[in-house]
């Protein structure tokens, strides 16, 4: 389960952040992540509710944001939505396309005390 890493990476930068900014307990976390990414938002939940025990965020709620996988047809143009699996133009039948959206994984925000 790799959430549990990449939760912890979350934790560790949001609580870092609020202390840098003097803050003694997070209210809220804000995340955006791309489905390509294969995180599983039951399972961030899960890790996110176990992770921040005995820390400022302790009684912290975790806002989740997906974001679909999209990318661009370089020989028409047209945007459009795909799985991991594969990247084709609907319209052309290119593989030639670039990715829009669907590999992020951020913070968006975090609301401290
Ligand atoms: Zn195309």
């Amino acid at each position: 389960m790799h959430e549990m890493s990449i939760c912890d990476g979350i934790l560790k930068s949001a609580v870092e952040a609020a202390q840098a900014e003097g803050a003694t307990r997070i209210n809220r976390v804000e995340v955006t992540f791309g489905e390509l990414t294969q995180i599983v938002a039951d399972a961030l939940e899960f890790a996110f509710e176990v992770l921040r025990k005995d820390t400022i965020a302790e009684e912290a709620t975790l806002g989740i944001t997906i974001l679909e996988g999209r990318s661009r047809c370089l020989d028409c143009s047209v945007e459009f939505r795909h799985d991991r699996y594969e990247v084709r133009c609907p319209e052309c039948g290119s593989y030639l396309c670039s990715l829009v959206q669907g590999r992020e994984l951020r913070i968006d925000s975090i609301d401290v005390d």
